[in-house]
Order: structure tokens, then C-alpha cells, then sequence
């Protein structure tokens, strides 16, 4: 390995995170070896026991990956063709492309400008005899407006989808995501705040209907071998992810909070210069990423890489825009609120591990900018 690359600041250095558990995570793996059981077994069962414990949800089953999360939810809620499910257009194309493959249609309704999250205020307008669902996401590890979103939901008898993929622990007025709608799902993408060596994912509940049908719906719609009664998918946990989650999730709170430090410091040193992230009162941060907001974003971004430094784009072209959706037939324009903020954010490198002295590095190259940015 070059010095060059040692010196590096990168946005996420799972690398660290593993020397650290590297002892523990072996040891596990190794039992999971020689247990014989490499896919929905004892560590699953385990990790779902945990989870629903740490979210405060009554179930929880794990899946194979966050957008599956999504997928199953829809699915165990009876939504699919001629059904429309609200969403948020500024988000990852998992959350819309659930609802597509759930053979629904996504219903666009822009963000607020300070939370980046959907604007409760805009849903109303947006609901239709065919609306089943709200699939609000806690985008950036920010809770979304939980308390509006649910009023609407109630008033108009939609179901609440979560897409805590990014935002594990995140508390929402003393509740954690994921446990305040009909459904909560979760990602274990390796760079997620808590993530496998692979793809990972899990669903939470309070509904027991719920967990019955999405239990069966992962693993071919059976609830006892070779008999099936849903048409489901292959969806499962895999017992070597759900090992070394199990082993992750132990430190969860700690690096969730070591991530709130890091983002402390990088506003206190940035916010009278440029937008920085807002933290609503009673909704949570957790900083799965870290966001500035800026007219000259990338010029920015150039001069950060100039100097080693990573930086990413979450996300450069919103849902509404993606040739993907063109079929929906929305227009630049439609939600320009998501459409100013996919222009001009830009996060930071943020991690558990990330180290004051490379932190004030990342701080003094974007002071070192705005000096000569005209
Ligand atoms: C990561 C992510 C997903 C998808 O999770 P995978 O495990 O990668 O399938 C869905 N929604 C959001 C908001 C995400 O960040």
C-alpha cells in the first residue's frame, strides 16, 4: 500500500472498525463454521430477538437486504397493482423501486428544506382513492416528522412504511424508528451504521398478522417445508451476517454516538459559514451521513479531492428525474425543494473512527475554500 493511500481520508473506513472487532467477529464466525446451520438459524433468531429488542418493536425478522425490507413490507400489506404508495423523491432509488416492483405506484411529494425528510404539509394534497401507504424515510440517520406523518396516515386509513435503512436508533420523540409505523425496515449494507461483511437486512413490527405473513413471504410463502401457502421469495438471513451483526450491534450505541461527536465538531466549526445539518427538537440525528449545503458544491467537492479528501453526492438526481420513472411522467420543477437540495448538498466523511487530527484536516481544506471562493 502506497503512503499516498494511507493518507487518505475516505468517507467511510470500515477497516478500523474491523481491527477493533476483528477477535470477536472470528470467533463467531468460526461457531456459525462448524455449526452446520449457515441460513436462518440460531444467530438470526438472535439477531431478530436484539433488534426488536433495541428498536422497541414486538417482531422483527431478518430478510436479505434492505430493499427486500421494503419489497416484503409492501407485499405483507396486500399493496400491489392499481395501488399508490406517498414517498419521498429525495432518497436512494431502493425506496421507489420497492414500491415498483411491489407492482404499485409511487406517489412523489416533495421534502422539507431543513430536515431533507417528506413535508407532512404536502401530503394531503397527494392522496387519491388508490393511496394505500406512506413509505417515509429517515433519510441521512434524521428522523422524519413521525408525529404528522402518523396523523395523516390515521385520518385517511394508510399503512406507515419505514425506511429506516439509514437510521438505526434513531430516537423520534423518546421511540425509535422503526417501531412507530405499521413497519419498519432496515439495511445491513456494509457501510451502513450498522453493517454485515455482505448484504443484510430486517424488518420490525408491532402487528402480529404482519409477522406471520412476512415470515412465510421469505422463504417461498412456506411455513413448513415443501408446503407453501403465498407466493414468496428467497429472502432469508444469512447466519454468517447475522454473526457478525450480532457482534456489531453491541457497539452500536457507541459509535452512534461517537458519529454525533464528529458531527458535532464539524458544525461547530462550519455553521456560520455554510448550511449545516438541523436537528429539529425531539427528533434524532444519527448522522449515518453527514451533509453541508453549498452553492459552489462542486467546486468544493474538486478541491476536497484535491486534497485526499473523499466526498459523495446523496443524491445527485432526485427519484422524479431518473429515467427509471420516466413512465410516471413528472417534469423538472414538480418538487423543487428536493431538487435544490440534490444540487447543492455534499457529505463529509463521517465514521466512528474517524480521528480529530484527519477531521480538522477536512475542516481547515473547506475554511481554506471559502476564503477564496469569491
Ligand atoms: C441502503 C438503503 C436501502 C437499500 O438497502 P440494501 O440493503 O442496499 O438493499 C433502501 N433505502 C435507503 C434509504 C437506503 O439507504
Amino acid at each position: 500500500m502506497s503512503t499516498n493511500k494511507l493518507n487518505k481520508i475516505p468517507m467511510v473506513d470500515l477497516q478500523e472498525e474491523l481491527n477493533l472487532l476483528r477477535k470477536p467477529i472470528l470467533e463467531m464466525l468460526i461457531e456459525v463454521l462448524d455449526s452446520g446451520e449457515y441460513i436462518l438459524g440460531e444467530k438470526g433468531e438472535k439477531l431478530e430477538k436484539l433488534v426488536a429488542q433495541y428498536v422497541g418493536a414486538s417482531f422483527a425478522l431478518g430478510v436479505a437486504n434492505g430493499t427486500d425490507a421494503l419489497l416484503l413490507s409492501l407485499q405483507a400489506l396486500d399493496i400491489g397493482p392499481g395501488d399508490e404508495v406517498i414517498t419521498t423523491p429525495f432518497t436512494f432509488i431502493a425506496t421507489g423501486e420497492a414500491i415498483v416492483q411491489a407492482g404499485a405506484r409511487p406517489v412523489f411529494v416533495d421534502i422539507e428544506e431543513d430536515t431533507y425528510n417528506i413535508d407532512p404539509s404536502k401530503i394531503e394534497e397527494a392522496i387519491t382513492p388508490h393511496t394505500k401507504a406512506i413509505m417515509v424515510v429517515h433519510l441521512y440517520g434524521k428522523a422524519a416528522n413521525m408525529r404528522e406523518i402518523m396523523k395523516i396516515a390515521k385520518n385517511n386509513n394508510l399503512r406507515v412504511i419505514e425506511d429506516a435503512c439509514q437510521a438505526i436508533g434513531t430516537q423520534y420523540n423518546g421511540k425509535r424508528v422503526g417501531a412507530i409505523g405499521d413497519i419498519g425496515c432496515f439495511s445491513f449494507f456494509p457501510s451502513k451504521n450498522l453493517g454485515a461483511f455482505g448484504d443484510a437486512g430486517l424488518i420490525t413490527t408491532n402487528q402480529k398478522e404482519v409477522y406471520e405473513r412476512i415470515y412465510k413471504l421469505r422463504n417461498h410463502g412456506s411455513e413448513a417445508k415443501y408446503h407453501h401457502s403465498l407466493i414468496g421469495m428467497n429472502s432469508r438471513l444469512d447466519e454468517f451476517q447475522a454473526a457478525i451483526l450480532l457482534v456489531k450491534l453491541y457497539y452500536l450505541d457507541i459509535f452512534l454516538h461517537k458519529r454525533k461527536e464528529v458531527a458535532k465538531r464539524y458544525t461547530e466549526q462550519l455553521t456560520s459559514f455554510l448550511k449545516t445539518p438541523s436537528i429539529p427538537k425531539n427528533r434524532e440525528h444519527t448522522f449515518h451521513q453527514y451533509c453541508i449545503e453549498l452553492d459552489k458544491r462542486d467546486d468544493l467537492a474538486a478541491k476536497l479531492k484535491g486534497n485526499d479528501i473523499a466526498s459523495a453526492i446523496y443524491y445527485p438526481i432526485p427519484l422524479h428525474l431518473q429515467k427509471a420513472f420516466k413512465y410516471l411522467r413528472y417534469k423538472e420543477g414538480d418538487f423543487p425543494i428536493a431538487e435544490k437540495a440534490a444540487a447543492r448538498v455534499l457529505a463529509l466523511p463521517i465514521f466512528p473512527m474517524l480521528s480529530y487530527q484527519k477531521q480538522d484536516h477536512i475542516i481547515s481544506t473547506i475554511k481554506d475554500f471559502l476564503k477564496d471562493a469569491p
